[in-house]
């Protein structure tokens, strides 16, 4: 199995930066993990390229940042995809999950899965690894619409959207997934001096000199756009990036792969899921033990099943934990 990997190179003396993704053993690994889940099964086509399409984005937005947090990429549908989410650190470890509450045709659109009453959106949240008590983390929030009102069907528009938005950068994202590979190419515009008062520049040579560097940006975009579906999931990256930049000034940067690629981890924890328990309260988890004797909870990303029997879960409320001899702690 190849590694996943991340590529990041710039158009040197242009303002255009990129990158390219190709998720392989992460991608398969989290795929295997949902099919081996008896309640779930594996996901459907249509809802395999969406998440897959979000990985390989979420890996190309936290690579794009400068920042010491988790980027978690959500989408809330409200068709039969009711959520999507993918949780990228920033060494590119990564999950991803999606909750379905409907049957998903097989060749369903985007706006079937999620879209359907006009409601669904997508949100990029920025949570930082310290974060200090009190402190928010960021949230931008997008629709699943164009700028003429038109429902979207690919993810990649949706995040240019949010990508031109929240950071006034002009982006081309270019995503394609199936059940081997997620894989992602972003290119992007760099703000250019100046640029902002561009009209009240009296000197033709410097305002030509501007807008040539925004001639160089819609060439590799045109160039970036013209890479198929198909090309993206099959070719490996060195052949993709000659093939489209083989003309321009490309410099590359030593690939992430391997130790320092992206790759699958889940951060759930015994800890994390007791927390989650307690939140919901005495009278809910005493109603379910009631119930079912314990309460068990089973991790959406990785699988891994949580058991607390009803001393485990008094333990949650009062603080103390049974002790290993399998008596509790008085
Ligand atoms: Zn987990």
């Amino acid at each position: 199995m190849t590694l996943s990997e991340l590529h990041k190179f710039i158009f040197e003396g242009l303002p255009v930066r990129g990158m390219l993704v190709r998720l392989t053993d992460a991608w398969q690994d989290i795929l295997a993990r949902r099919a081996a889940n008896s309640e779930t099964g594996a996901y459907p086509a249509p809802v395999r390229q969406l998440l897959g399409e979000m990985a390989a984005a979420g890996v190309l937005m936290q690579g794009n940042i400068k920042f010491n947090g988790a980027l978690v990429l959500q989408i809330f549908g409200d068709g039969p995809v009711k959520l999507g989410v993918v949780e990228v650190q920033p060494d590119f470890s990564l999950r991803a999950t999606c909750t379905q509450v409907g049957d998903v045709a097989d060749d369903a659109s985007l706006s079937q899965m999620v879209n359907v009453n006009n409601q669904g959106r997508c949100a990029i949240t920025l949570d930082p690894q310290d974060r200090l008590p009190g402190q928010q983390p960021y949230q931008g929030v997008v629709p699943l619409f164009g700028d003429q009102g038109e429902k979207l069907e690919n993810i990649s528009e949706v995040l240019e959207h949010y990508m031109l938005q929240s950071e006034q950068l002009d982006t081309v994202l270019v995503l394609a997934a199936d059940d081997k590979v997620a894989a992602g190419l972003l290119i992007q515009r760099l703000p250019i001096e100046g640029e902002g008062n561009l009209a009240g520049k009296a000197d033709s040579v410097e305002r030509e000199a501007v807008l040539g560097q925004s001639e160089d940006f819609s060439r590799i975009a045109i160039l970036t756009k013209s890479l198929k579906r198909e090309e993206l999931l099959t070719l490996d990256a060195e052949t993709i990036l000659h093939r489209l930049y083989w003309e321009e000034p490309l410099a590359r940067f030593e690939p992430y792969i391997g130790e320092t690629g992206p790759r699958f981890a889940c951060r759930c924890s015994r800890e994390r899921v007791g927390n989650m328990i307690r939140s919901l309260g005495t009278e809910e988890v005493e109603s379910i033990i009631a119930e079912r004797g314990q309460v068990d909870v089973g991790c959406d990303f990785c699988g891994a099943e949580y058991q607390f029997d009803p001393v485990d879960a008094a333990g949650l409320f009062t603080g103390l934990v049974p002790d290993p001899s399998g008596g509790s702690v008085h």
